[in-house]
């Protein structure tokens, strides 16, 4: 065993040979293999005080997986533990959970970086297809995937912080449970320090980052990572797990001197969207599911991704804005009755011709939605979310109270519950402690008011208690 000096004083035992390299860092696991030590392998790391101020921030002044919610992000973020002073820098994080490493086929073992589900073959097959039926997932867990990373990015914005290289590679992801894990936190770009010296991942630089890497790093108009650049990378990574292809990568091509500067052009000065509305030189021949397909929440901020903001930093979405959407989106899911269907769920959002996307099926019954209303004065209700009904759908607090959010501490205990019973959908209550029927009568724990068209009834006498008005499809 060899052995590595902390930033405190205190000493780690590691084996002594490397199991792992990247670009920047050589791996060794620690003697009691629950973390890693990851050594820079530029000798000069050590002495350079921009770095070393980096990692104390990283470490101790804006580190969310300490104090409040803490235990909660530890699951989102592979974040470093300690510094390493000795034999040279390093720091130790912890190992990945057992669920970021593919249990079984070709790749048993290796991480489960997102390019294995997204990416594509030399001869344009979709990797995803080569893995393992067990180990691809479904859509509704790549759908939770973005809803867990938009909360780990508005995290670490909230701090002040941006990770400054979100990529496939930079982000695990797991579609057989739906969770995801941020790693390589050592580049954040912290407030009022120098910014790392990271380029980001091909695919996933901003343009204006893109187009500005061959500047000397003190000019002005260099363009640095931060969290407008961050936004562009997360809506990248959101459009590539639902819809499973690049927003920019298209046939349009630029003929250039080099392939560098064409790289440039493609995806920094005159990056496309593929789905431009109106300039279409760079759309695939078969785009079949367009990013519409996806509801009008999401739609709308795909838009300001790739459309508005793709060349206007500050009109990107926010990482709150995809975390909410995405959550409001996820009221609107619908399971698809197709057994062949690829995606078993779809956003049911055009009312005048339900339809999965993804295989054409067609639903068959009534569909209730659930319109929920907050009050905003007295006997004044808006309208402030939808839900599709399904059967065996649960409702929870954020749905029946407008004050609500379902963030890391909501109470996720279901409040009630929706059936189909002998050809009649209910709602019945579990933990509702005032659902109040249609005619205004009290309707206690196990009982059931009836979903029908056009009937209106509150889920909460309570403040903040919201009123349902039932719209049957
Ligand atoms: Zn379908």
């Amino acid at each position: 065993m060899e052995r590595a000096t902390l930033a405190d004083g205190s000493t780690v035992e590691y084996f002594p040979e490397p199991i792992g390299e990247g670009a920047m860092k050589q791996v060794y696991l620690t003697a009691d293999k629950s973390s890693v030590i990851c050594f820079y392998k530029d000798p000069s790391a050590g002495s350079n005080p921009n770095r070393i101020a980096r990692l104390e921030a990283i470490l101790n002044g804006f580190n969310p997986t300490l104090g409040h919610q803490g235990d909660y992000y530890k699951k989102l973020f592979c974040w470093p533990t300690a510094i390493v002073k000795q034999p040279h820098l390093g720091i130790i994080t912890p190992v990945y959970p057992s669920n970021y490493f593919f249990a079984t086929g070709n790749w048993q073992g290796k991480e489960k970086e997102g390019k294995w589900f997204v990416g594509k073959t030399a001869s344009g097959k979709l990797l995803r297809d080569l893995l393992p039926e067990a180990e691809r997932g479904t859509w509704i867990n790549y759908f939770k995937i973005c809803i867990h990373l938009a909360r780990a990015v508005r995290r670490l914005h909230h701090a002040g912080l941006a990770h400054s290289d979100l990529s496939n590679k930079n982000v695990l992801i797991d579609p057989t449970s739906g969770e995801c894990i941020v790693i390589d936190i050592d580049s954040l770009v912290v407030p009022d320090l120098f910014p790392p010296d990271v380029l980001g991942t091909r695919g996933y630089i901003a343009p204006e980052v893109l187009s500005t890497l061959h500047l000397p790093l003190d000019d002005p108009n260099r363009q640095n990572p931060r969290a407008e650049t961050d936004q562009h990378a997360l809506a990248v990574l959101i459009y590539q797990y639902l819809l499973g292809r690049h927003p920019l990568e298209g046939p349009k091509t630029y003929p250039a001197a080099s392939a560098e500067e064409q790289e440039r052009m493609e995806m920094g000065s005159k990056a496309l969207f593929v789905e431009h509305p109106t300039d279409s030189s760079n759309r695939p021949r078969d785009l079949k599911i367009p990013y519409t397909a996806l509801g009008p929440d999401l739609s709308k901020l795909f838009k300001r991704a790739f459309i508005d903001g793709l060349h206007s930093p500050q009109k990107r979405p926010a990482a709150i804005e995809w975390e909410r959407s995405l959550i409001k989106t996820w009221d609107l899911l619908l399971t698809c009755r197709n057994g062949y269907c690829p995606s078993h769920w779809f956003v049911l959002h055009n009312r005048n011709q339900v339809r999965c996307p993804f295989c054409g099926s067609q639903p068959k019954g009534n569909i209730p939605i659930l319109r929920l209303r907050k009050e905003i004065h007295s006997g004044a209700w808006t309208l402030d979310g939808e839900v599709v009904v399904y059967h065996n759908l649960s409702l929870f607090k954020w749905h029946a109270f407008d004050h609500v959010f379902p963030g890391p501490n909501a109470d996720r205990t279901p409040q009630a519950y929706c059936v189909l019973h002998q050809g009649q959908w209910l709602l019945i209550n579990q933990n509702l402690t005032s659902l109040t029927s249609p005619k205004g009568n009290l309707v206690p724990p196990q009982s059931a008011v009836r979903l029908e068209d056009g009937v209106q009834f509150r889920l909460s006498q309570e403040p903040h208690g919201r009123l349902v008005e039932v719209q049957m499809l």
